[in-house]
């Protein structure tokens, strides 16, 4: 039963139930059009105003400035890992068309490594042969152990000069499998040098966490985000783009730029408002309607944010006061995601214990809290505090971990 339920999963995820009813009514029947909105053409003048309307909320949401393309794309966070940089490359083709001649291994791409979903995005970008300069990697640093767990101070990143006019900074502003997020409010742009931050594209995966706090848009040069956890259900991929870098690859090409495929140009979802294929019509609409309640109901990003202050101080605080039962699995304090909270469960003082995590899931579970295990790749435990999960929810993971420790200590 739905009421009884706290989903606490990290992706696709919660969604506030009002706005699922709506979308279950609008499949159905869609503003009584007789017919259900996944059954409409992506053409027609109906699904378009969907797509405004969605595009309208998210620019009055996050103070997205005119000189920035909304950009409603498929292929998950994962297709814009190659999106992101294939773009880019194509758009410092064209505008330094002798580049390439006298660099033939391509302008340097700078990635900030902070946790899986970066690692994954580096990778991708050296299949496609891009020339990456890895600016930090935090399971480098000392006491680091081989694990993310902290975010070194942007002043001592390895940025590439100016002068090799880098072709990007690409980063993860939260990192969904460690929960290792930049402290509010995002990366610290001041402690790029200014020419660095006046002259190079700065790229930001925001796919879990964007819509919980601000985000400074006109600091960045793209943002994008899938939309399942904070935002809709899976298909849709949103990206955020300043118009000025948004251009034919074709015409970077005889100046040694790349290839790009159709569906990843985003001059093509720019022109065509997004259907210059058909697009994710579901998705967008149910996604639109979670901007909406965001906006009329939920007190926009202010709102959200401060939730979600108050969701995961309450969880933190909860662990702190454990006894070394609950041991958060990110070291350094203050990059200590407000979203995804991953933490160990021990014996006091002991190490990490498995057994001890399993009971702790079946606590959860016998509560109704739900798919709180952590991601496959680094074990232990992982709550998910999205923007729809509520502070009365969040309590009652507090109250489980609290009875835990009383039966633990
Ligand atoms: N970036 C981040 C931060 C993610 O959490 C995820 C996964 N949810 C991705 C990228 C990849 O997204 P997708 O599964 O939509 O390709």
């Amino acid at each position: 039963n739905r009421e009884m339920t706290i989903n606490l999963g990290a992706g696709p995820s919660c969604l506030p139930t009002e706005v699922l009813l709506q979308a279950a009514q609008g499949i159905i029947d869609y503003e009584r059009t007789g017919m259900g909105l996944v059954e409409l053409s992506h053409r027609s003048s109906t699904f378009i105003k969907v797509v405004k309307s969605a595009e309208a909320d998210l620019r009055q949401l996050l103070a997205i400035p005119e000189d920035y393309a909304v950009l409603f794309q498929q292929g998950g966070g994962t297709e814009q890992f190659t999106a992101t940089a294939l773009n880019l490359l194509a758009a410092h083709a064209v505008k330094n068309p002798d580049y390439m001649s006298q660099n033939p291994r391509g302008p340097p791409c700078d990635y900030a490594i902070t946790g899986s979903w970066t690692s994954k995005a580096l990778k991708e970008a050296k299949r496609m042969g891009a020339n990456v300069n890895v600016v930090v990697d935090s399971r480098k640093e000392q006491g680091a152990d081989s694990k993310f767990g902290c975010i070194p101070p942007v002043s001592t990143w390895k940025l590439s000069p100016v002068e090799s006019k880098p072709a990007f900074l690409y980063y993860c502003d939260n990192e969904t499998v460690e929960g290792v997020e930049f402290p509010s409010p995002g990366l610290a742009f001041d402690q790029l040098p200014e020419e660095y931050r006046k002259t190079v594209p700065i790229v930001a995966d925001c796919s879990s966490n964007i819509l919980s706090r601000p985000i400074d848009v006109k600091a960045h040069s793209i943002i994008f985000f899938g939309a399942q956890k904070n935002v809709g259900p899976s298909g849709v991929t949103i990206v955020i783009v300043r118009k000025d870098l948004i251009v034919d690859p074709d015409q970077g090409v005889p100046n040694g730029g790349p290839r790009v495929p159709t569906t990843l140009v985003y001059k093509n979802a720019a022109d065509n408002g997004s259907l210059y294929n058909t697009p994710p019509t579901f998705a967008i609409y149910a996604t639109g309607l979670v901007l909406r309640d965001l906006l009329e109901n939920k007190g926009g990003v202010q709102g959200a944010a401060q939730r979600s202050e108050n969701k995961s101080r309450a969880v933190y605080q909860t662990i702190a006061s454990s006894n070394g039962i609950f041991v958060p699995s990110v070291r350094q304090q203050e990059v200590r995601s407000r979203m995804n909270i991953t933490f160990r469960v021990c014996r006091p003082g002991g190490p990490p214990d498995e057994e001890l995590e399993e009971r702790f899931v079946k606590k959860c579970s016998e509560k109704g809290i739900t798919q709180v295990k952590g991601h496959r790749s680094v074990g232990g435990i992982r709550t998910s505090l999205y923007n729809a999960i509520t502070e009365e929810q969040t309590q009652v993971l507090v109250q489980v971990m609290k009875t835990f420790i009383d039966e633990i200590s």
